[in-house]
């Protein structure tokens, strides 16, 4: 490791023209001027604010469901709190929840991870992802990732010094990748394959071909797979998420990336999980030491208590619910002209095709949050080939879903 020390008793050079030059949004740093701001959360703060000013807003924007986090967990929670389990804890989490962690791997996901060296607790999924871009790129290494993805991929790539380097993602092929569309996006900088399954926001389930098209050119390639699966636990139609780990030569490349912010609406705690082999979960370590030494003590106990089966199967009847709103969105839109989308397969979100309207994406969306108070984010945050649609969260509470969807469909019946 190599150090400045200071030669001048520690006084400071004023800043020159050039650098002052950077400060173009009240950031002195032009890594952060370079970024957008996350539209899904700034869109979702403007709804907030609209709503304390007194407007009736509809907020279909960030993927946040409309129901609480379940009771066991906020006992839990508040167990830990008064029992004084207010301290730091290890950086790569608590034991206990590090064990709920892997034995909810293996009974919902099949995977088999000793709770002591292949998992991480995290900030939520997406402190998670910093640490696994941290852990895996260099300064200019590229990252793949899909159009449309998760609005924070690319920024947070940037940040770190990465590439982000798009593959679209194909409607015709049902937003799946196909290996050709990888094939083109890799060069001799290649790091990391980055993909969400279940898809935000087209709402795809990768299939086990799907899977076989990205690890056999990660494997091909020597490459890590950073999988999102934050959504794995809402999947639709019978369908059921598969790790990518689980696949021939994965394990040891496979960064999975899972939380309880979306299925558990836990979003508010900020707690999450990381697996994958060892050499990652140390290099992750030692990161999560530096950057937030850990992971908030109570809440781990919180989230270790939802990971537990009966919470799982207490859940299940919500999850049916948010099936039938995202089942209820899908059909009311496709029953106007202007509008297609396709059923989500996991996730809840609805992508819809909204490109008959003949306006922009961010036009669109910035007319119905004006004239109608629904907030949905615009296609274009997701992607640049992505501005023929908009995406709106479907798990509001019923009232919400049934005069928010009606309100988008009397704006485009004026359109
Ligand atoms: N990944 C995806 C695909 C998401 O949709 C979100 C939230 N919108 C996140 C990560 C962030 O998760 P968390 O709030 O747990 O950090």
């Amino acid at each position: 490791m190599q150090w400045r020390v200071s030669t001048n008793g520690g006084s400071r050079m004023a800043a020159s023209p050039e650098h002052a030059k950077r400060s173009r949004d009240g950031s002195r740093s032009r890594r952060v001027s370079d970024i957008p701001e996350s539209s899904t959360v700034a869109i979702a703060d403007l709804a907030a604010r609209m709503r304390r000013e007194g407007h009736k807003v509809i907020d279909f924007s960030a993927g946040r469901a409309a129901e609480h986090s379940p009771d066991l967990a906020c006992e839990a929670a508040i167990e830990g709190l008064r029992s004084g389990q207010t301290h730091q804890t290890e950086a790569r989490g608590r034991p206990e929840y590090l064990q709920a962690c892997s034995d909810k791997l293996q009974r919902c996901n099949g995977l088999v991870l000793d709770p002591e060296s292949n998992i991480i607790a995290t900030l939520g999924c997406k402190q998670g992802l910093v640490l696994s871009l941290l852990a895996s790129i260099d300064v200019g290494d590229e990252v793949i990732i899909e159009d449309p993805c998760f609005v924070s991929y690319a920024p947070t790539i940037r940040l770190l010094g990465g590439v982000p380097v798009i593959a679209p993602l194909n409607p015709e092929n049902g937003f799946r990748w196909k290996s050709d569309d990888l094939q083109h996006a890799i060069t001799d900088k290649t790091r990391v394959i980055l993909y969400c399954s279940p898809h935000n926001p087209a709402g795809v389930v990768h299939t086990r071909d799907d899977l076989d098209v990205i690890a056999k050119i990660a494997v091909n390639h020597d490459l890590t797979v950073i999988a999102d699966e934050i959504y794995e636990a809402v999947t639709w139609g019978g369908r059921s998420h598969i790790p990518i780990s689980g696949l021939p030569g994965m394990e040891s490349r496979t960064i999975g990336l899972m939380g309880m912010t979306k299925s558990y609406s836990m979003g508010g705690w900020r707690i999450g999980y990381a697996y994958a082999a060892s050499h990652y979960i140390e290099a992750m370590t030692k990161l999560q030491q530096h950057l937030m030494t850990c992971a908030g003590s109570f809440t781990q106990l919180g989230a270790a208590r939802a990971l537990a089966e009966e919470v799982t199967k207490a859940m299940q009847p919500l999850w049916s619910d948010w099936e039938a709103r995202c089942q209820y969105v899908t059909e009311v839109l496709n029953s106007h002209p202007l509008f297609s989308v396709v059923m989500p397969e996991g996730g809840f979100y609805a992508w819809v095709d909204m490109s008959k309207s003949g306006l922009s994406s961010r036009d669109f969306s910035a007319r119905l949050i004006k004239e109608k108070q629904v907030a949905v984010v615009p296609g274009g945050s997701f992607g640049p080939a992505s501005d023929n649609y908009i995406r709106i969260t479907c798990v509001r509470s019923w009232d919400e879903v049934r005069e928010g969807v009606s309100r988008v469909v009397d704006f485009a019946g004026a359109l």
